[in-house]
């Protein structure tokens, strides 16, 4: 699948210190390929590539990450894009009530979408009204009127022999005599695009005020998905896009192309056929899953927003040489804290996190670090280069000024030492405190 498919181009990627232009079009071309196996369409395939490409070119070399994490950053970047970036959401206006129409094939999942949505909005405090507007299918009334109950949501007692717009019409009408915020209208569907069935959508459309017209799609239908929704907007300029039965949709294809095509942002991605199987669309997270690499990216995140490559370089070529003084642990205490939450950095670093399992060491304590750097702020030049002309009474002098202790001053030369020792037996193993700037 997708995921896969990017992973082994990303694993190539990772392996090259330096990256060629040959390197970035090779990679460019598996990308392209994965993604059209993806059921990407072909011209969105194309175009995401060459904005990749020209990216990745164009891209002058940051000191933070490796010419293959650069590439992959982009990557993701482009394909957040691609997904519509932020995370779009129903406009609640002023409107009274929000009036939501879904529309879409039939099978695509409206009613079923329908009843998820009143579900969700009836939880967020709102006052939904269910309309059903499909007078075609046989039972497709009941059918929405079975889902309102079992969320508890009132339903409009619509008719079979009521034109649809009239029904709309009186649904409107019946929510504000009884205060209901939220209509959501479940229109009919053909199992293909027809005049009559956009005529009616239409109609609908002219004769309310609808704050929103939600185009469902079965997102195993890959590219159809694609070009209906492109129908559908061509005539209601639809305003965004539930993707429905996305749990069993492998190749993705759909929501990769959707956004691009419409310009309409995925709302909602149904995961299923229960009733709470409804989630919010997040482009960021969706990126990462294709990527299959989720944690790792953001571990890139972090690390090119503070660490600075050189830095770590320069640490740990005096690693190799022993010669990690309680300054550089002063360094190493600074880049920690720079990098935010500890416990996520730690837990995602496993250099770092091996150092976290020494006794005494500095424990993932925003406190206990603001003390370890006071005390070693403390300490003369003469002293954080050798630790070991730190005496008795330097040691009262330091806890004097650093505010703390000779007990704290103690621990803090303790756990400097403890490193100190581990660091050499790592020594040889560079792969170990390698990993806060090149996790493979
Ligand atoms: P409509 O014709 O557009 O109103 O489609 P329905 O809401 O009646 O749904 C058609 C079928 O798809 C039903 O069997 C639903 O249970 C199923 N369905 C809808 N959404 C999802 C989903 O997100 N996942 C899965 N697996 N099935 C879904
Ligand atoms: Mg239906």
């Amino acid at each position: 699948n997708l995921t896969d498919r990017l992973e082994a181009v990303f694993k190539k990627l990772r392996g090259h210190g330096v990256l060629t232009e040959e390197h970035i079009a090779e990679a460019m071309r598996e990308v392209r390929m994965a993604l059209l196996e993806a059921d990407v369409n072909y011209q969105v395939a194309r175009d995401f590539v060459d904005s990749v490409s020209a990216k990745a070119l164009g891209r002058e070399v940051s000191q933070k990450l490796s010419p293959g994490q650069q590439v992959i950053k982009i990557v993701r970047d482009e394909l957040v894009e691609l997904l519509g970036g932020s995370t779009e959401q129903i406009r609640f206006d002023g409107r009274q009530p929000v009036t939501i129409m879904m529309a879409g094939l039939q099978g695509s999942g409206k009613t079923t979408t329908a009843g998820k949505l009143a579900a969700q909005f009836k939880d967020s405090g709102r006052r939904p009204y269910l309309v059903p507007a499909d007078i075609y299918r046989p039972a497709a009334i009941e059918q929405l009127q079975i889902l309102g109950d079992r969320v508890g949501v009132p339903v409009h007692p619509s008719t079979a022999d009521t034109k649809p717009v009239d029904i709309c019409r009186r649904a409107v009408a019946a929510a504000r005599e009884n205060n209901y915020d939220t209509l959501i209208i479940d229109t009919a569907g053909r199992l293909h695009i027809d005049e009559q069935l956009m005529g009616e959508l239409k109609e609908i459309q002219t004769a309310v005020d609808l704050s929103e017209i939600l185009f469902v799609a079965d997102a195993m239908t890959g590219q159809d998905a694609v070009t209906v929704a492109d129908t559908f907007n061509k005539n209601l300029e639809i305003t965004g896009v539930v993707l429905t039965k996305m749990e069993g949709d492998a190749r993705g294809g759909a929501a990769l192309s959707i956004k691009r095509v419409t310009g309409k942002p995925i709302m909602y991605v149904g995961t299923g056929e229960g009733l709470d199987a409804l989630e919010t669309f997040h482009p960021d997270r969706t990126a990462s899953r294709i990527l299959g690499m989720g944690d790792v990216l953001t571990l890139i995140e972090k690390a090119e927003a503070v660490v600075d490559k050189q830095e770590a370089d320069r640490i740990a070529r005096k690693l190799k040489r022993s010669e990690f003084t309680l300054e550089d642990f002063l360094d190493q205490i600074q880049q920690i804290k720079k990098m935010g939450s500890l416990e996520q950095i730690m837990s995602m670093v496993p250099g770092i996190n091996k150092l976290r399992q020494i006794k005494d060491a500095p424990q993932p304590n925003e406190k206990e670090l603001v003390k370890t750097e006071a005390i070693i702020r403390s300490m003369t030049r003469k002293e954080r280069t050798n630790h070991r002309i730190i005496d008795a009474s330097r040691r009262q002098r330091i806890a004097a000024g650093s505010g703390t202790s000779v007990a704290e001053v103690n621990r803090v030369l303790k756990s400097y030492t403890e490193m100190l020792k581990m660091l050499k037996k790592m020594r040889g193993k560079p792969g170990a405190m390698s990993g806060m700037k090149r996790r493979k």
